[in-house]
């Protein structure tokens, strides 16, 4: 166990397709190592929900959320616990897209307004290898994107709508947010 370094944009690991995590290999000591240390690791941020392995300079198709209750920056949102999502893959259900402002541990101390699809469908292989489905909507669906574009090597400021929607966290605080933010 331990915390591992997050690698920030412009590293060059960030901008990799990562790698099918070997199916075989699920629940190996090199599989529960890398999980520990994204569980680790995520949790040492103290305000992150997410994590994925290329973050930490793993070029895996592995991500770990974890959405707390105290979550309020987003309002209300459904907790979800810590769920680890070896290779998944996205179907969009309905493409009509909602925005949020983003952030991201490889992008510190700043925040961007995405528009993505609000009601997809995840395939993935959970923790024991075990093939299983999950229908996300809203918020959670957004979160679900940004974290798995970390496998295909896409920050979400390669979606940004508007660059003039791309802000420090600072004055994101001061002239961005609104009451239901
Ligand atoms: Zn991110």
């Amino acid at each position: 166990m331990s915390v591992r370094e997050i690698i920030r944009m412009g590293h060059p690991t960030l901008r990799k397709v990562a790698a099918d995590y070997p199916t075989g290999q699920i629940g190996s000591d090199h599989f529960l190592q890398l999980v520990s240390d994204l569980k680790d690791t995520l949790a040492a941020t103290g305000n992150g929900i997410g994590l994925a392995a290329p973050q930490i300079n793993e070029s895996y198709r592995v991500a770990v959320i974890d959405i707390p209750n105290s979550t309020t920056r987003y309002g209300t949102v459904t907790p979800l616990p810590f769920t680890v999502y070896v290779n998944p893959t996205i179907r969009v259900v309905n493409p009509q897209a909602e925005g949020f402002w983003e952030g991201c541990l490889s992008v510190p101390d700043m925040k961007g307004y995405v528009e993505r699809p609000q009601h997809i469908q995840v395939d993935y292989l959970d923790a024991s290898g075990a093939a299983q489905t999950i229908e996300l909507e809203g918020f959670l669906a957004t979160v679900f994107q940004h974290e798995f574009d970390h496998l295909d090597g896409v920050l979400y400021v390669d979606r940004l709508k508007d660059t003039r929607l791309f802000s420090f966290d600072s004055e994101f605080s001061a002239y961005h947010m609104t009451a239901e933010d």
